[in-house]
């Protein structure tokens, strides 16, 4: 059946939902000033979506509801294009004398009197990811990665994710140009860059060394989903190609962008002469940590485009820009030792012992070598004099080996073969070797703390204040003795914190935790590179873990996204003696995980949230029933649940989830569309 053609007004409404939307989405995001609270936004966006449902050609690329899109293909890689005005490097000075040099070069080349003082505009100088986002009559039409200044990687859907880039310019602000390409930086914020570094210690494979490798690794994501979840964020330093609008001076040009929609610095500031940029330098070095991201310097440019456009450029970079460095925040000192850190999922990183140094107001005594590959590559060795170097937030790191005070006879670190900790085999993978010992006591505690996790086990009374108590105690050793604990009740009972209430709620969650989904139980189980999505995808394609366990490499290649890398990872972790014994225990404790249903269930794309009481069933029967017809279940209400299951005495989500506009539904109801699916309670 054909799609019905839209009426006009649905047309005009949809236009114009797209519009507020947009305008709302601004101010929210880039100006930190919203004018609507989020359940009004939500409401405009749900009617948006429900206008685009009903007509499809209303769908257009510039719609909110079309930030995300589809993954690409693995291994089909990004499409490069050419910038239309390429993306040069800006020179990089250090030190007063060099910038005033800068100043006088440009005097001498605009045959000024050295004494006119030239306008500058100055703006930090962001640490993150260069990108180049071309708009057409106002749409975005393509994203492009810096690459070689000249062409760059094509990852439009990947930025269409960031909240801050407007998908279309908005148009109040006066005229739209023919063809704009408006340049900036993707970057994470400290924040967001801790966050994630927490994640990946738990459940993915490598860490990340700074926020700007962060940025690059998300930016090249085959998924967009992905992209949209790492919280990247967007700040414009100018323009390229403009065509149909024209100004006088950067000053302009930039707060012209900010009003198309998107975020500019807010430190952006224009100084009268080059000593204002020294001055602007020196205030914006004191406050950098203060800052909500990193920055290695500052950025002036000469205010007037028509100076800009008679200065030109060198065959590297144009005339009229100068990036001033901050100091490397960096020491000397001598390596005491090398010794081998082994990490919460078992990463084995060297790590220097250090002669204490002062680095930026901090002492040092430690700094890493982050893996083999770069070990070597910098050759450190016991007793060389060394270049320490903080760099913001990330810990110190040895970036340089003074050769020529290397004592005799230093000879070069090899990498242990067994771990340092358990004397376990180590893997390697890539330049990363890691632990493949479940049982190794430096990764207990955080395997406990991975498998009690909500979204593991969900064994709430485990958090970490409980579990240090209780590693402390002597009753937790592995994770397999949390199916111990219930037979512990003297011990725990004797316990400060602990009463007979809370020990019984701990029975409990234990109780419950012996029936995973197999998708949980497999993330619960901490493998190296199987997070929740992965354990997912295992789940539904070998059904029970006694499968699982036989696969062979090849076999689990076969899994959709499921790659060499993890293949092996997850051939290593059921090959290994120390995990067998693991599982058995689990095992003869009475853990049976529930095979999961295909993620292609009849509720595949529903999103289900429960309030209130329920009669039947626990709500966590209720997640896992929703689970395994393939729907998702989230613990509040907002745009993203299409369902809501409303008990007596729902309160404030079921009023939320009316506002929304979300169905919601009954016990009864939930009752019957489980049973018609053949499920049990
Ligand atoms: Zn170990």
């Amino acid at each position: 059946m054909k799609p019905k053609d839209p009426p006009r007004e649905a047309a005009a409404r949809a236009a114009e939902l797209r519009r507020i939307l947009a305008r709302h989405d601004h101010l929210y995001y880039n100006l930190g000033a919203p004018e609507i609270s989020d359940a009004e936004y939500d409401g405009l966006f749900r009617e948006l979506k429900e206008l685009e449902e009903k007509y499809p050609s209303l769908r257009t690329p510039d719609s909110p509801t079309q930030r995300v899109g589809a993954p690409l293909e693995r291994g089909a890689g990004f499409a490069t294009a050419r910038h239309r005005v390429p993306m040069l490097s800006i020179e990089s000075l250090f030190g007063e004398g060099e910038v005033r040099e800068f100043d006088a070069r440009i005097k001498r080349f605009l045959s000024l009197p050295p004494d006119t003082p030239v306008e500058y505009t100055a703006e930090p100088k962001y640490d993150g990811v260069s990108a180049n986002l071309v708009y057409e009559k106002g749409l975005l039409v393509q994203g492009l990665t810096r690459g070689d200044g000249v062409q760059g990687e094509v990852i439009t859907a990947n930025l269409k994710t960031i909240r801050s880039i407007p998908l279309r310019l908005l148009e109040e602000a006066g005229p739209v140009p023919a063809l704009v390409e408006i340049r900036g930086e993707v970057l994470l914020s400290k924040e967001n860059f801790r966050k994630l570094q927490e994640e990946t210690a738990t459940t993915t494979a490598r860490p990340f060394r700074n926020a700007r490798n962060a940025v690059a690794g998300t930016l090249k994501r085959l998924d967009p989903a992905e992209v949209a979840e790492r919280g990247l964020e967007f700040i414009s330093w100018g323009v390229g190609a403009l065509e149909g609008v024209s100004f006088e001076t950067y000053w302009d040009l930039i707060h012209q962008v900010r009003k198309w929609g998107f975020r500019i610095s807010p430190q952006v500031r224009k100084c009268s002469s080059i000593e204002e940029v020294i001055s602007y330098h020196h205030e914006m070095e004191g406050v950098r940590e203060e800052l909500p991201y990193e920055m290695d310097g500052i950025v002036a440019k000469v205010n007037s485009l028509e100076l800009q456009a008679r200065l030109g450029r060198t065959a590297r970079s144009p005339r009229w820009v100068l990036a001033y460095k901050f100091p490397p925040r960096r020491a000397r000192s001598r390596v005491k030792d090398i010794v081998v850190q082994v990490g919460r999922v078992g990463t084995l990183t060297p790590v220097a012992i250090l002669e204490p140094v002062d680095l930026g107001g901090a002492t040092v005594q430690r700094a890493t070598l982050h893996n083999e590959e770069i070990l070597r590559e910098r050759d450190v060795r016991v007793g060389d004099t060394v270049i320490v170097e903080r760099a913001g937030d990330v810990i110190p790191a040895v970036v340089e080996v003074v050769k020529s005070e290397r004592p005799k006879g230093a000879r070069p670190f090899e990498m242990p073969e067994r771990c340092p900790v358990c004397g376990a085999e180590t893997l390697k993978e890539g330049a990363f070797y890691f632990c493949t010992n479940i049982s190794c006591p430096a990764q207990i505690r955080a395997r406990i703390l991975h498998m009690a996790q909500r979204r593991a086990l969900d064994i709430d009374r485990l958090g970490p204040k409980y579990v240090d108590q209780l590693m402390e105690a002597g009753l937790l050793k592995s994770p397999a003795d949390i199916f111990d604990l219930p037979s512990k009740k003297k011990e725990i009972l004797a316990l400060p914190r602990w009463g007979k209430k809370s020990f019984e709620n701990l029975v409990e969650q234990i109780e419950r935790a012996k029936r995973p989904t197999l998708a949980r139980f497999l993330f619960a189980l901490g493998i190296r590179g199987v997070g929740e999505a992965t354990a997912r995808d295992l789940a539904a394609h070998f059904g029970d873990l006694d499968a699982l366990a036989k696969a062979s490499v090849e076999e689990l290649q076969q899994v959709e996204g499921i790659g060499p890398e993890v293949s092996r990872s997850i051939r290593t972790f059921f090959d290994l003696p120390e995990n067998r014994k693991f599982l058995e225990r689990l095992r003869k404790a009475g853990v049976r995980p529930v095979s999961s249903a295909p993620a292609r269930g009849p509720l595949a794309g529903t999103t289900w949230c429960f309030t209130g009481k329920l009669e039947s069933f626990t709500r966590d029967r209720a997640r896992e029933l929703v689970e395994e017809l393939g729907g998702k279940t989230v613990d509040s209400v907002s745009k993203k649940v299409t369902h809501l299951v409303a008990g007596p005495g729902a309160g404030s989500k079921l009023e939320k989830a009316r506002k929304l506009g979300i169905r919601i539904l009954g016990e009864e109801d939930f009752l019957a569309l489980v049973k018609k699916e053949g499920k049990t309670l």
